[in-house]
């Protein structure tokens, strides 16, 4: 349901507030497809609500597992995908809000999974998350309700850090499709960042002794990491392997609050010193005062303390929404254009955005009303230049 492409969806949404009729696309100017979209996305999201009803409804009647068989069987989509539109549905049941939302178009798909699964997951305010669903983003909103579990949780989160703590999970298998061996695990957002920020900072290392004529692309060198993490253990750790988090300083009552991840996932305040224990761990507090975030021409490179800001600011990849770990700062005006390496010159991108930013023509905008950045496609096709190899960004 939520990646399934609804592509079939002309027709037999017809019963509901949401309408949509065949057109030939080729004949659109570019508003016209953006508008052809969002009626698609608004038939996307009534399609799922009338398949979680469906599906909610067998589950009543005949249980879960019975639920789950029909949707692999009628829908033919994996056990797995099938696992989780039931859940979805079950959930949803209880949800009125997000299920009308979904219903007339104005909750999208995935924002209405969120919800679902926070419900399963520990208390909600229903309709501050199904308001807040129908004006944010997909990434923005899923900070919302990772903030809003967090608020609601009378224990500041702890008891759902250990929710996820006893939801981790790992497998490693052969695929049936290739034959390649795959790595799968998850983990609690804690053990989770640690471990993303050790595997980053081995990819930087890696692109630094990398034949700049014969890079990998950056899902390879994420492999290369990995394996050698595991293979050479005894291979000293790379620089830059510390774990950021943040908090703000409550000046009246002299406490740490709003403790956080440096995208933006909160944790338990308590976590705070138990990732402290760990040597690779730098917490880094904010007060709001944070020292000099200008550094103009006399250096290229961002601080540590200027990237710490650039991650609270931007919570990751202003373009694709990717963790802080992954990014680097771009100078908006650029260096070789005498821009200044100051944090309100700064913005944070991943490799993959920032090529585009330098070889497809995207630039970043700041939106005047919010004040966040984002990364914006070019008005026109651009006159590719072969980004694909030679002169790559290296890791942040
Ligand atoms: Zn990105």
């Amino acid at each position: 349901m939520k990646n399934g492409g609804e592509s079939g969806s002309q027709g037999r949404a017809a019963d509901t507030a949401v309408r949509v009729d065949p057109v030939e696309v080729s004949g659109l100017c570019d508003a016209g497809l953006r508008a052809r979209l969002r009626e698609l996305g608004r038939a996307d999201s009534a399609l799922a609500a009338m398949k979680a009803a469906a599906l909610g409804e067998i589950a009543r009647r005949r249980g879960a597992s019975a639920a789950e068989h029909a949707a692999k069987d009628t829908l033919l989509i994996s056990g797995r995908a099938a696992r989780g539109d039931v859940k979805a549905a079950v959930a949803l049941s209880e949800l009125d809000m997000t299920r009308e939302g979904l219903a007339d178009g104005s909750v999208p798909v995935g924002h209405a999974r969120l919800i679902a699964r926070a419900a399963t997951e520990g208390p909600i305010d229903e309709g501050f998350l199904a308001e807040r669903a129908q004006r944010e983003g997909y990434d923005e909103f899923r900070r919302t309700v990772a903030r809003h579990q967090a608020d609601q949780s009378s224990d500041d989160g702890a008891s759902l850090l250990e929710q996820q703590h006893q939801a981790r999970s790992g497998r490693v298998f052969t695929s049936r499709d290739n034959g390649m061996v795959v790595l799968n695990a998850q983990f609690d957002s804690v053990t989770g960042a640690r471990l993303a920020t050790v595997i980053a900072a081995m990819e930087r290392h890696l692109y630094h002794h990398e034949d700049p004529t014969a890079r990998p692309s950056h899902p390879q060198r994420t492999a290369d990491a990995i394996a050698k993490l595991i293979l050479e253990p005894d291979a000293q750790r790379p620089a830059g392997t510390s774990l950021l988090v943040v908090a703000d300083y409550d000046m009246v009552n002299h406490q740490l609050t709003n403790a956080r991840l440096s995208d933006g996932t909160p944790i338990p305040i308590g976590e705070i010193a138990n990732v402290a224990a760990d040597a690779h761990v730098l917490p880094a507090i904010f007060n709001h005062a944070t020292g000099d975030l200008r550094m103009g021409r006399r250096r290229r490179t961002a601080t540590d303390l200027q990237r710490a800001a650039l991650a609270l600011r931007d919570q990751g990849c202003v373009g694709c929404g990717v963790s802080p770990d992954h990014c680097r700062s771009h100078h908006i005006i650029e260096w070789q254009d005498d821009g200044p390496t100051d944090y309100g010159n700064l913005v944070s991108v991943c490799n993959r955005c920032h090529d585009k930013i330098h070889h497809e023509g995207f630039t970043v905008e700041q939106n005047p009303d919010t004040g966040r950045y984002r990364l914006q496609p070019p008005t026109r096709p651009p006159n590719d230049t072969k980004g694909r190899t030679g002169s790559r960004a290296p890791p942040r």
